[in-house]
């Protein structure tokens, strides 16, 4: 498995590219690139690395995760659109939601695929398995691989830090609660790749996070 790392937009929103060595197939997750430059760097990366896209894969669809998915799909149209299904409303308002920061973003596509709950995602010989953890947002999703040692938080967990619960959708106990059940439990050493900030690991989370 190969990660490839962008901090896009307004947001510093971390947009990853997931590939898989061989087939080159691979998958964006939380396609974030706003400014032109941005939307140019990751489709160079992905023209330059030879990679055909499976799939523009979402955490959850609020705008800083979501503002380059009109490009992406008009660039690599075979490209499933995967969320979960509470993510709708995302979708629907991304335009109202962007002019109340006073943002003018391109539509993002509807979901073409609607992730649920230990669905496993495959790229090539890569196994993402789907784990549902709501409270940030109402289908916040976090993908893990076992076998890499790798968990993408989306906005659920960061480092030293949680996701907001005050936007739409958004339950703080709920959030306490699937992160403690269904991340926490997860091997010590599984690095963590957040929405926003740098890299952490299980480890360093049950053990710092001032919020457990
Ligand atoms: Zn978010
Ligand atoms: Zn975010």
């Amino acid at each position: 498995m190969l990660i490839k790392t962008f901090v896009f937009n307004h947001f510093g929103e971390n947009t990853y590219v997931v590939s898989d060595e061989n087939s080159r197939k691979c998958t964006i997750i939380d396609p974030g690139c706003f400014f032109e430059q941005e939307k140019q760097e990751l489709k160079n990366y992905i023209l330059n690395e030879n990679l055909q896209v499976e799939s523009i894969l979402f955490t959850h669809c609020h705008l800083d995760h979501a503002f380059g998915a009109n490009f992406l799909a008009t660039e690599f149209p075979q490209a499933k659109i995967c969320a979960h299904k509470n993510e709708e409303v995302f979708i629907t308002e991304a335009l109202n939601q962007s002019l109340r920061f006073g943002i003018n973003m391109e539509q993002p596509p509807h979901i073409t695929h609607y992730v649920n709950d230990s669905e496993i995602i495959h790229i090539g010989e890569i196994k993402l398995q789907a784990i549902f953890v709501p409270g940030h947002s109402a289908g916040s999703l976090c993908f893990y691989s076992a076998k890499d040692n790798i968990l993408f938080s989306g906005d659920v967990l960061f480092q030293s830090s949680i996701g907001r619960s005050d936007l739409l959708g958004g339950n703080h106990n709920l959030l306490i609660e699937g992160i403690t059940k269904k991340l926490l439990n997860l091997p010590n050493e599984t690095v963590v790749y957040c929405g926003h900030g740098p890299t952490t690991t299980i480890k360093n989370e049950r053990e710092t996070n001032p919020f457990f």
